[in-house]
């Protein structure tokens, strides 16, 4: 278990109550109608959470990678949608946390901090999903400026981020090895949405593509050097990887404590039904599952924060096991529910659907299997000396 510090207490606090007074009462209005209510960008920006990880220095609150986990375990638990909102800004703001230009820090920061702007994050097309070496959005050189061509698929928060990061190749011939980032203005001529995908799971948070028609992008909001994205791209998933495990551990949390309060309250054969050893044994389960995961994944933002060298196999393992144990629990936590558990009245049927994404954003799970096997072939176990 980690221990909170006294304002990691705080900000929890602070966030459990907004989540619960501001955003429970219209979660399940969301999620049917596919709606994210925009007055909540406002408040959340009033909470700071779109600057959670933005430097001090910068005017963020500078939060390290395991607060920013707890606070997307923390909303996640009332509204994952809500969860993703956040999360996915933090991916966004992720390459420009882990890049060297300082003036470009300086203009980005200062715009999220001042003026509450948001980011998204487009790296996946219609035909490169897992394979994301295999993007053909392109960028052309055109005197101080890039010239931006292509389709982005599946992109979290569209229509509602002030920008993106988009991924395009500078140097097709070299793939995944010419390919760069640009922050691109969401205003910008020549930027437009596709149709708002019908999804799953995580409907309060809109998903579309973006297309890019002749897009002009100002040299300077290149990210890091031409050419050099793909590393960069790995190294925001080592970072970025750990926050969707917080939002399948805040999913898991919130659909296990609502069954165990069912189990306790539901009575069949004149006991309560918690009382069935079948059915206390699947409780003892869904919560050591969750006890374990909750335990890989604050191990792997400590050892993010404390600057571990072979941090990749970590964040791939805790986003491997948090996912799958989000998915275990939210179905058992429908069966614990029986019948009521497939109708909208209980949030365990909305969390079930939620859960399924986080076993395919960021990377699939067997692509989170062919990373950690990949680290154990290259570098052997253990992946780190004691502890
Ligand atoms: C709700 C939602 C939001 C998203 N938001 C964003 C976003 O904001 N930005 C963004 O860039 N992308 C986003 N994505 C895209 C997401 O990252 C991709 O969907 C995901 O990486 C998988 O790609 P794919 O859908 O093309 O599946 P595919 O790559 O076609 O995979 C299909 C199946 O094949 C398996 N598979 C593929 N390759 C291998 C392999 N080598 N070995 C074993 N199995 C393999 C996969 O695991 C999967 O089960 C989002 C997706 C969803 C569903």
């Amino acid at each position: 278990m980690i221990a909170l510090t006294s304002d990691q207490k705080l900000m929890l606090e602070t966030i459990r109550k907004f989540m619960v007074r501001e955003v429970a009462p219209y979660s399940q209005e969301m999620d049917e109608n596919q709606n994210f209510r925009m007055e909540l960008k406002e408040k959340f920006n009033g909470l700071g959470l779109y600057s959670a990880t933005v430097p001090v220095a910068y005017g963020g609150m500078g939060l390290d990678l395991t607060s920013f986990c707890l606070v997307i375990e923390e909303i996640s638990k009332v509204d994952a949608s809500m969860g993703v909102v956040i999360q996915d800004n933090g991916t966004g703001l992720r390459p420009i946390l882990l890049c060297d230009d300082q003036n470009l820090k300086k203009e980005v920061f200062s715009m999220v901090v001042n003026q509450g702007l948001s980011i998204g994050f487009a790296i996946t097309e219609s035909h490169a999903g897992s394979d994301t070496a295999s993007i053909s959005t392109r960028a052309v050189r055109d005197g101080e400026n890039y010239v931006i061509n292509g389709r982005k698929t599946f992109i979290t928060n569209a229509g509602i981020s002030d920008y993106y990061i988009v991924f395009a190749l500078t140097d097709p011939q070299a793939r995944h090895k010419g390919m760069s980032a640009f922050l691109v203005d969401a205003d910008i001529p020549g930027l437009g949405l596709g149709k708002k995908e019908n999804k799953l799971g995580l409907r309060a948070s809109p998903t579309a593509d973006l297309i890019l028609e002749d897009v002009v992008v100002p040299r300077k909001f290149r990210i890091g050097e031409e050419n050099t994205a793909f590393l960069l791209l790995m190294k925001t998933l080592d970072a970025t990887r750990p926050t969707i495990a917080a939002q399948a551990l805040g999913i898991a949390e919130a659909a296990l404590a609502y069954a165990i309060k069912y189990a306790n309250e539901r009575e069949q054969f004149g006991q309560p039904i918690i009382d069935f050893q079948g059915l206390l044994f699947m409780i003892a389960d869904m919560t050591t599952q969750v006890e374990s995961a909750r335990a890989l994944l604050y191990k792997t933002t400590a050892l993010y924060d404390q600057g571990f060298e072979n941090i990749t196999p970590f964040s791939a393992m805790s986003k491997l096991l948090c996912t799958d144990v989000a998915m275990r629990v939210t179905t058992d936590a429908v069966q614990v529910l029986g019948g009521y558990g497939c109708m909208k009245d209980h949030p365990v049927e909305r969390m079930m659907r939620d859960a399924k994404v986080t076993q395919i954003y960021e990377g699939t799970n067997q692509i989170q299997r062919i990373v950690i096997g990949k680290s154990i072939k290259r570098k052997g176990y253990p992946f780190h000396s004691g502890g």
